[in-house]
């Protein structure tokens, strides 16, 4: 990766950081589901509304590392107006540039997620940035109402 690539990358996820976007609780909502990453500590809730197979709405609270914080922030952006079939595939290609897993990186399939595509460097901070992701899967499937990385 090049150095000013990475350099943009870091300055999304800390803007993210610290402005997080659709940080606040939603009434009405019709899925919640909390997520925790017991491994750095980063808990979050996760509000969606949808209508029919799309998901018109999403916000979240809760408090962990810049990486979670950034991962949810930027999620509840990108799935706004997805469909839940398209969420879900964003996940799995998601799921894929980040434990590189995947040999030929579809970082442009993801959009701005691709900034978090550096956290397969440290193996460590993968459930920091897929924890949202997890959690959006659960509140998809709506099965349960709290999900553990562990
Ligand atoms: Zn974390």
């Amino acid at each position: 990766m090049f150095e000013d690539l990475r350099d943009l990358y870091q300055e999304v996820i800390f803007d993210h950081n610290r402005n997080p976007r659709n940080f606040h609780v939603m009434e009405n909502y019709d899925r919640m589901v909390e997520g925790f990453n017991p491994l750095c500590g980063d808990r979050l809730t996760l509000f969606l509304k949808l209508n029919g197979e799309t998901i018109t709405d999403a916000s979240f609270q809760g408090s962990g590392c810049a990486i979670s914080t950034a991962s949810v922030s930027l999620m509840t952006e990108i799935i706004k107006g997805k469909t839940q079939a398209e969420a879900e595939e964003l996940f799995h290609t998601f799921h894929k540039i980040t434990t590189g897993k995947s040999e030929e990186l579809q970082l442009e399939a993801v959009g701005k997620l691709a900034v978090l595509a550096g956290v397969r460097e440290y193996p460590a901070r993968v459930k920091c940035a897929t924890l949202a992701w997890h959690t959006l899967d659960a509140a998809l499937k709506n099965q349960q109402q709290s999900i553990s990385t562990e």
